[in-house]
């Protein structure tokens, strides 16, 4: 199995090369085919395993067809914490080099009036934790109904740090008819009930 089986564009499997990359991980193999099919998965994985490739190489080449609209972003993926968030920013902007897309990254302890400047430019992908997104959407400063893709990652220390609730209302403020994509490293049964009635008729791919 190498990248070019999966249905990636040349553009991408060019950055994959950048990266030094030769062949994918398990996940990767998995889980990228179903998602450029846009069909709901849920990917019970580990970090060290390439599951945040495993996401985000595929929405870059969904992303990359369409343009990007004021306030209206058109993916999300909701990152437990700062650290995590930044950390697949940085892959977005890696495997996303030859591909112009923007993205914002909305994090606490950032001045917010550079994260609203950022929005009102029109972004293709938000990476958030839930309490800053919750804040800025609270404020009126950022449309949720264009995002037709969402990602929840690491939903386990979602549910230990709190976030299952602002996570169930986000999910409420996004289109019906959208993608969504659950990665957990377990599957406690508060995660599998978020699954059953955010996601429909996912995938289930386990590493
Ligand atoms: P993650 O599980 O997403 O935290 O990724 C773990 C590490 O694996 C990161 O440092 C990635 O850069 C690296 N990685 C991701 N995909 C691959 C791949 N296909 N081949 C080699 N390394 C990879």
């Amino acid at each position: 199995m190498n990248f070019a089986d999966l249905g990636l564009s040349d553009e991408l499997l060019r950055a994959v090369g950048d990266a030094g990359y030769t062949e994918p991980t398990p996940i990767q193999a998995e889980t990228i085919p179903p998602i450029l099919m846009m069909k709901d998965i849920v990917g019970i994985a580990q970090t060290g395993t390439g599951k945040t490739a495993s996401f985000v190489l595929p929405m870059i080449d969904i992303l990359s067809h369409g343009r990007s609209r004021a306030l209206m972003p058109r993916s999300l993926i909701l990152e437990p914490t700062r650290e995590l968030a930044a950390q697949v920013a940085e892959n977005f902007e890696k495997y996303g080099k030859y591909q112009k897309l923007e993205m914002a990254l909305l994090i606490g302890g950032v001045s917010m009036g550079d994260q609203m400047k950022a929005l009102e430019k029109g972004v293709d992908v938000l990476i958030a934790t839930p309490g800053r997104l919750m804040d800025l959407f609270d404020r009126g400063k950022i449309l949720l109904s264009g995002c037709d893709i969402l990602v929840i990652d690491e939903a386990d220390r979602m549910l230990d740090m709190g976030f299952i609730p602002d996570i169930e209302s986000i999910c409420q403020k996004l289109p019906a008819n959208r993608q969504t994509l659950l990665f957990s490293a377990t599957m406690p049964p508060p995660i599998k009930k978020l699954s059953d009635k955010f996601l429909s008729n996912p995938k289930q791919i386990e590493v």
